[in-house]
């Protein structure tokens, strides 16, 4: 029985049953491509009688695979932990503000603290908390901390 493609009119031994804007027609195979493919034995109701667990293979993936992700970041060093506050701070605070050539009080005014606390660091009587330190070292162009952790990629001037 020789059939003849819908679409084109040729003869075809191996009709196809293609959708074409919701007909069937019985097309040959390359018409065919122009429409989807219609199969009478699956319905299009979309029944699925139970829940298939997907199978899955990789469950474990192989170790290899896993990028060992590694976060560490030698210069990112929290300040107060790690960092002390230097013995000499009282003169280190001293001959900063002598450099710029203002008086215990201007200092303290200006970081807003007590005459008498500031005298006090200066001379090394009292330890600046850690704000305070900071407001001294922005103020003041100074380091007051130095790292306990012994640095090696000194570079030397
Ligand atoms: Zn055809």
């Amino acid at each position: 029985m020789v059939s003849f493609c819908e679409l084109c009119g040729n003869s075809i031994q191996t009709p196809k049953n293609v959708i074409i804007d919701g007909s069937i027609f019985n097309v040959c195979l390359s018409c065919s491509k122009r429409g989807k493919p219609y199969e009478p034995n699956q319905p299009s109701k979309k029944t699925q009688p139970s829940k298939k667990p997907l199978p899955s293979k990789n469950l474990s993936i192989p170790v290899s695979q896993k990028k060992p992700i590694k976060v560490y970041h030698p210069k990112a060093i929290p300040i107060t932990d790690e960092k002390i506050l230097r013995p000499d701070f009282g003169k280190i605070i001293r001959e900063a503000r002598m450099k710029k050539g203002i008086t215990q009080e201007n200092v303290a005014n200006q970081l807003s603290e007590k005459i008498t606390l500031y005298k006090k660091i200066e001379t090394g009587g009292i330890k600046p908390n850690d704000i305070l330190s900071k407001k001294l070292e922005r103020y003041l162009g100074i380091q007051l901390y130095e790292n306990l952790v012994e640095d090696n990629e000194n570079e030397d001037d």
